[in-house]
């Protein structure tokens, strides 16, 4: 039995079989060919150039139909790459006088040129190196005749063990038999554990060697609430595991006897506990969690694991169908959030030294209209059918807002010329998520409708610490002082202006903050579905102006260690 910590990424206690899952890794062996060997070898690359082209072009004109020829010229940069004829010729000299195997060659010659293009000054052509890079995993693909194992491929239960996993692999576990995963590399608040608590499995990240002792098949226990993962358990741990199972699951019926009533505080206090979602699949866990509508609704999941963008259409059925079966309450639709650790192919967003930094979310959409457009049509097609509400991702100040507006006006106007129907008074917010904009909130206050604290990023930001890297995880401290002034200055500024101010990171689920929030006067908390009949009870279980008294208090403490001790004592104290 080994025993390994991580960082407790989402609750819950799973027990059952490993299942290791690889990178994406092409280690191509060097091998001898014997002369013999070499028109086999010539024959195996032209086919697997073949192969290639006409996978291409199968989507290129799948995305031409769907999305028109604009879109679907990005692969005639592909199509280009495999008629190179200098790389074509050079594999094939290389491959008769070295006498290697083709997939080695090609290979070698790749690097060749991905090297020389990632070294030219010129924008242009140093964003050719993805375009080669990317036919150039396809090709492999075709020489090694392997195909990737994908997640999707599962067929019992098992616990996916990976170095990493991106948020579209964990996307792809929706509806697979995943029963909870652990990964090498990863913070609590990296989006791929936001997943995890959304498919409502259990997670473990940041373990740093657990594909190392961990293989396929061993039996493991992981419990999402402590960080532990036992391998081979011995049959006295796993009896107290299975118990601890049965435990958990009174206590989270205990709580959801709170789901359906009001969020209320002992004196009174009104909140609004709303849910976070990434599928429009999540509306029913939302209702048998008692939310009270969507605070966030994270966008850009609907772009991950498929080949080309999706249709307006399809947005406008995913938002019409939320907004349906959530009204009266509302629902929050945040604008698309691509990049930071949340990369989608399609776009051919190069890579960046500081991805959370760099090109990311409503930057990424003012630079592109024609996909922001799109989306905000969908939207606004979407808001006669119940209460949406719009949001604004990674907001870092005012001119940023105004731009953005402008182009909604823009959409708004074409709608209007069309005929077509669309809330007119459709409120628009912005997250504060940045910390130029927590420190300009009474700026931006005026000029939007609500306001949404993304703690997730408000710390990375203030903190300077990568949400999604184990090794400063130490660091990530929500009730540090530096993020408990920005959040007051946040909530001040939005009631000096009379707009609500809600937050939809996770912090607003962890239960050791719910006092200080509150205190603070944070108006909605939105969070995974499943936390909230816990936060509900703790919410009907403590005075408002009590908990005043403490954020006041935790304001003056210097450390974010004493304001959690604090905090934890105080909740501890209030539940007897
Ligand atoms: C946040 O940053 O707190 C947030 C809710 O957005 P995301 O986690 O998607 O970046
Ligand atoms: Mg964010």
């Amino acid at each position: 039995m080994i025993q390994l910590k991580g960082i407790a990424a989402a609750a819950g206690i799973s027990i059952g079989p490993a299942y290791k899952i690889g990178k994406e890794d092409f280690v191509v062996s060097k091998e001898p060919i014997c002369q013999g060997d070499i028109p086999f070898q010539l024959q195996l690359f032209e086919e697997s150039i073949i192969k290639t082209r006409k996978e291409i072009i199968e989507l290129q004109k799948r995305i031409s139909s769907e999305m028109g020829q604009d879109e679907a010229q990005i692969f005639d940069a592909h199509l280009l790459v495999l008629e190179d004829r200098m790389l074509i010729e050079e594999v094939i000299s290389r491959l008769k006088k070295e006498k290697l195997n083709v997939a080695y060659i090609f290979l070698e010659v790749l690097k060749k040129y991905t090297d020389i293009f990632s070294k030219i000054e010129d924008e242009y052509l140093k964003e050719r190196t993805a375009d080669i890079n990317d036919v150039g995993k396809r090709m492999l693909r075709h020489l090694l005749g392997k195909e990737r194992k994908e997640i999707a491929d599962l067929k019992e239960k098992v616990i996916v063990v990976a170095h990493d996993l991106s948020p579209s692999d964990a996307a792809a576990m929706l509806k697979q038999n995943v029963a909870a995963f652990v990964t090498d590399i990863g913070g609590k608040t990296s989006h791929t554990a936001i997943m995890a608590k959304s498919l409502e499995i259990p997670a473990v990240v940041g373990l740093q060697e657990a594909t190392l002792k961990i293989k396929s098949g061993d039996m493991l226990i992981v419990d999402g609430s402590t960080g532990i993962v036992i391998i081979d358990p011995d049959k006295e741990v796993l009896r107290a595991y299975l118990k601890k199972e049965e435990k958990l699951k009174g206590v989270t019926e205990g709580f959801l006897l709170a789901k359906d009533m009001p969020a209320v505080t002992l004196d009174g206090k009104e909140i609004v506990i709303s849910a976070n979602i990434e599928f429009p699949e999540e509306v029913p866990s939302v209702k048998l969690h008692g939310g009270e509508g969507i605070g966030l609704y994270r966008t850009e999941f609907f772009y991950m694991n498929r080949d080309g963008l999706p249709l307006e259409e399809e947005h406008f059925k995913a938002y019409k169908y939320v907004a349906q079966h959530i009204k009266p309450s509302s629902v929050i639709i945040r604008t698309l959030d691509l990049g930071g650790d949340k990369f989608l192919s399609q776009f051919k967003v190069p890579c960046e030294m500081q991805p959370f930094m760099g090109w990311r979310a409503i930057r990424f959409c003012l630079a592109r209209p024609d996909i922001f457009k799109l989306q905000l049509r969908a939207i606004l097609r979407a808001s006669v059918y119940g209460n949406i509400k719009l949001m604004y991702p990674m907001i870092s100040g005012i001119e940023e807002l105004r731009q953005a507006n402008k182009i909604l006006l823009e959409v708004e106007e074409e709608l209007r010329s069309k005929g077509i129907p669309f809330d007119e008074n459709i409120e628009v917010g912005v997250m504060i998520e940045v910390p130029s904009a927590a420190l300009t909130a009474d700026i931006l206050a005026k000029e939007v409708d609500f306001f949404s604290i993304g703690t997730n990023d408000l710390i990375q930001y203030s903190l300077a610490v990568d949400r999604a890297n184990e090794k400063v995880a130490y660091l990530y401290e929500p009730a540090h002082p530096a993020v408990l002034r920005l959040i007051k200055n946040i909530i001040d500024a939005a009631h000096n202006a009379n707009i609500k101010v809600g937050m939809c990171g996770e912090m607003a689920g962890e239960p050791s903050f719910l006092i200080i929030l509150l205190g603070l006067g944070l108006d909605e908390f939105s969070m995974p579905p499943q936390v909230i009949p816990e936060i509900k009870y703790l919410i009907r279980s403590v005075g408002f102006k009590e908990a005043q008294e403490i954020a006041r208090s935790v304001l003056s403490f210097s450390t974010g260690k004493e304001v959690e001790k604090f905090a934890q004592a105080k909740l501890k104290e209030i539940l007897k």
